[in-house]
C-alpha cells in the first residue's frame, strides 16, 4: 500500500500513519528547487504567502537578526510551508484537482473509483465554506466528520469489485451521504445502496445533499436510500450485501454485519478504540470469514445516539 498523502493525526476518517519522512523532504526541496529556477529564470520578485496558515513551525516570525537561509526555510512561502501544502493538497481549488491528486499518491489507482470520485463534487457535501478539496476529515455538526478524502477512495477501491453494476451495498454511519452516493452510482440503476445514519439531522441533510448531485437520479429511482437507524444491526430489509462499509469505529466486528454480508461479499470496517486498524472481512463461499488489517485509522466511534451527542 502506498504511503497516505497527509497526517492528520488528531482529526477523525483519516489515515493514522504519517508519510515517509524521506519522501515528504524530497518533495519539498524539489518543490523548492523548481521554485528557485523559475524565479531565477523569469527574474521576479518573491512570490506572494500561501492563501492558507501554515503549520505552526512555519508561521515563526523571521526576527530581525535572521539569516537569509532560516526566513527561506520558516518564511511565508518557506520550504515547511510548502511541505505543508504539499501534505495536504490546500492549494487544490476543484474536485478534478483533488481526485488527481490521489492519483498522482496511487491512492486511486481504478478508472471506474476516479470516474465517480471526478463526478461526484464532495463540494455539494461538505457544510458551506468548508474547504471541501482539501484531504483532511471535516466536521459536519453533531459530532461527527466527513471522511478525508483519502479514506473514501481507500473504502472504494477495496470494495470495488463488489460494487460491480447490480450488486448490493450497504454504508453504515452514512453521514453526509458523499460514500453511499458513490456507492450507486457504481452499482447502478439495476443495483442497490443503502445508507444508515442514526442522526436524522444528518440523514435529512444528506438526502439534499444527494439531490443536487450527480446521483439524484438513483435517489430518485429508489436504486439509493438513506435511512434512519443504528447501523450496528445493519439493514435487514434489503440483505443480503455483496458490499458492506462501516464509516465509525465499532469496539469489534458487529455479528449482525457479517450475517448480512452474502458469501463473496466484503466489508470494511474500522475497528478499535484509540488504536484502531482498518479491517478487510471477506466471507467465503462456505460461510466462514477471512479477515486482514489495512491500515491504521482515526475515525469517530460507532456508538449510541445518545453517546454521540453527548460527546462520548
Ligand atoms: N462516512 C460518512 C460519515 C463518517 S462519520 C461521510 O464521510 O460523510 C461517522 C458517522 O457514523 C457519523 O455520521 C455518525 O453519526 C455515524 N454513526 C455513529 N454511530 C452510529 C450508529 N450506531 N448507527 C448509525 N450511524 C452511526
Amino acid at each position: 500500500m502506498p504511503p497516505p498523502p497527509v497526517a492528520t493525526p488528531l482529526a477523525c476518517g483519516s489515515r493514522h500513519r504519517a508519510p515517509s519522512p524521506l519522501k515528504l523532504l524530497a518533495a519539498a526541496v524539489a518543490a523548492v528547487e523548481a521554485r528557485t529556477r523559475s524565479v531565477r529564470r523569469r527574474r521576479l520578485p518573491p512570490s506572494p504567502p500561501p492563501p492558507v496558515a501554515p503549520l505552526a513551525l512555519s508561521r515563526r516570525p523571521s526576527s530581525s537578526s535572521s539569516s537569509s537561509s532560516s526566513h527561506h526555510l520558516f518564511g511565508g512561502n518557506s520550504l515547511f510551508s510548502q511541505m505543508e501544502r504539499y501534505w495536504t493538497g490546500r492549494g487544490i481549488s476543484s474536485n478534478k484537482g483533488l481526485v488527481e491528486q490521489l492519483q498522482n499518491y496511487g491512492v486511486i489507482r481504478s478508472k471506474k473509483v476516479a470516474e465517480v470520485m471526478e463526478k461526484l463534487d464532495r463540494g455539494l457535501f461538505v457544510p458551506e465554506g468548508a474547504p471541501a478539496y482539501v484531504d483532511s476529515p471535516m466536521p459536519i455538526g453533531h459530532n461527527a466528520t466527513i471522511s478525508a478524502p483519502h479514506m473514501h477512495a481507500t473504502c472504494l477501491e477495496l470494495l470495488e469489485k463488489n460494487l460491480q453494476p447490480g450488486m448490493r451495498a450497504l454504508d453504515i454511519g452514512s453521514g453526509t451521504g458523499y460514500l453511499t452516493a458513490c456507492f450507486a452510482m457504481m452499482v447502478g440503476l439495476q443495483g442497490r445502496a443503502v445508507g444508515v445514519e442514526h442522526i436524522s439531522e444528518l440523514v435529512a441533510d444528506s438526502v439534499k445533499n444527494v439531490q443536487r448531485s450527480a446521483a439524484a437520479p438513483l435517489l430518485k429511482e429508489g436504486a439509493l436510500s438513506l435511512h434512519v437507524g443504528d447501523g450496528r444491526l445493519g439493514w435487514p430489509e434489503h440483505a443480503p450485501y455483496d458490499a458492506i462499509h462501516v464509516g465509525a469505529a465499532a469496539p469489534e466486528i458487529p455479528k449482525a454485519l457479517v450475517d448480512q454480508l452474502k458469501p463473496g461479499g466484503r466489508m470494511v470496517i474500522p475497528v478499535g478504540n484509540v488504536f484502531q486498524d482498518l479491517k478487510v472481512v471477506d466471507k467465503n463461499s462456505d460461510g466462514s470469514i477471512s479477515v486482514h488489517d489495512e491500515t491504521s485509522v482515526r475515525y469517530v466511534p460507532l456508538t449510541s445516539r445518545d453517546a454521540q451527542l453527548r460527546g462520548f
